[in-house]
């Protein structure tokens, strides 16, 4: 296959991307990573998106083979933020100069409908941000109660496009019912955002390169891939960490199959690699999602172990990603960064 040939194509096949995904030279990386920049610049500009993450809880109801908070996992000290103390933290991300909140949590029906939609009212009164919800599979009148409580968007991966890898790694659950609700999400108004993991036990570069064509079908404002890091006390504990350099590659074909849409530079990647934000941001991404969760609870929510900046004080964060980016000549953004689809319609 001819590499600059292919990265000028308007449209990859899977062939196509599983080349670009196998391991090359120095040479073919570079190339790929420099076209992904060059289609960022084309339809994102030079503006890095901050997304501050709030986890309000690490309890979950389901048992994904590879998370540290599965509920099987006894040995981990389980913690819920109050309502107040969630609206309260979203407070302080505003005023330290970022536009979105994304509450995370796993599944926990401990917070329900109503207190959910709560805090959604109560921050959305008080200061102008974008809420991204991240909480999980809930109930479909669930999403549309938090949307009209003021929700923008829904952070939901798919994980594997693989439905045989799905039911190994959540036997609880079905990946026909996760393309459902992220379907459902989109008809109800939310910039949805879904993704995968690089790099898990079994997944070949051909189920990456369907996890990417995936993205593409559903039509993402959000597209999110990230190493796999093993987590203690699960049974993947033991297994190899995804690669840095397949992610990255990984995130540069999604830059110039998927083009108008949001892709983050991952805290696992920047866990394994120390590097590896500003590698992100290299590669096609152009948004950032520090945790900003406050003490005691950030060191708790360990979905892998020794996650990047976790010992950091939260206020000091959005200074430290400042010089980050402006080292390679971006600018954090000082708007909401909502989707690019819709900028689209707007300019339309
Ligand atoms: S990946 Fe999410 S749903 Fe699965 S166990 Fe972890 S927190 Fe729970």
């Amino acid at each position: 296959m001819n590499l600059d040939h292919i990265l000028n194509k308007e449209e990859l096949s899977k062939e196509e991307i599983v080349f670009l995904l196998s391991p090359g030279n120095e040479e073919k990386d570079e190339k790929l990573f420099k076209r992904a920049d060059e289609v960022r610049l084309k339809y994102c500009g030079n503006d890095v998106h901050l997304r501050g993450i709030i986890e309000l809880s690490n309890f979950c109801e389901q048992n994904c083979i590879y998370c540290g908070l599965r509920e099987e996992n006894k040995e981990l000290t389980r913690y819920r933020m109050k309502p107040e103390e969630i609206i309260e933290t979203a407070h302080t991300i505003r005023k330290l100069g970022i536009f979105t909140i994304v509450l995370q949590s796993g599944e926990d029906h401990y917070f329900d409908t109503d207190m959910i939609a709560y805090v959604i009212y109560q921050i959305k009164q008080k200061v102008d941000v974008a809420i991204t919800l991240s909480l999980g599979e809930r109930g479909l009148d669930e999403y549309r109660a938090w949307r009209i409580s003021g929700a923008d968007r829904y952070l939901l991966k798919h994980e594997t496009a693989n439905s045989k890898l799905y039911s190994i790694y959540h036997n609880q659950q079905r990946f026909e019912d996760r393309l459902e609700h992220l379907k459902f999400l989109k008809s109800v108004g939310y910039q949805i955002g879904s993704g995968n993991m690089i790099g898990l036990p079994l997944q070949t570069l051909e189920d990456i390169a369907d996890d990417i064509l995936l993205c593409k079908e559903l039509e993402l404002d959000m597209a999110a891939f990230g190493p796999f890091i093993p987590s203690p006390y699960t049974p993947y504990q033991n297994k190899q960490a995804g690669s840095v350099d397949l992610t990255l590659r990984t995130m540069a074909i999604a830059r110039i199959v998927l083009k108008r849409v949001h892709i983050p530079a991952t805290t696992a990647l920047a866990t394994l690699d120390e590097d590896g934000r500003i590698k992100g941001l290299n590669a096609g991404a152009n948004i950032v999602m520090p945790d900003l969760t406050p003490s005691p609870y950030r060191e708790q929510y360990q979905i892998y172990p020794d996650r990047k900046c976790i010992d950091e004080n939260p206020l000091n964060c959005k200074g430290c990603l400042q010089l980050q980016i402006e080292s390679i000549g971006r600018k954090i953004s000082e708007s909401r960064g909502d989707s690019l689809k819709m900028k689209d319609k707007i300019e339309l």
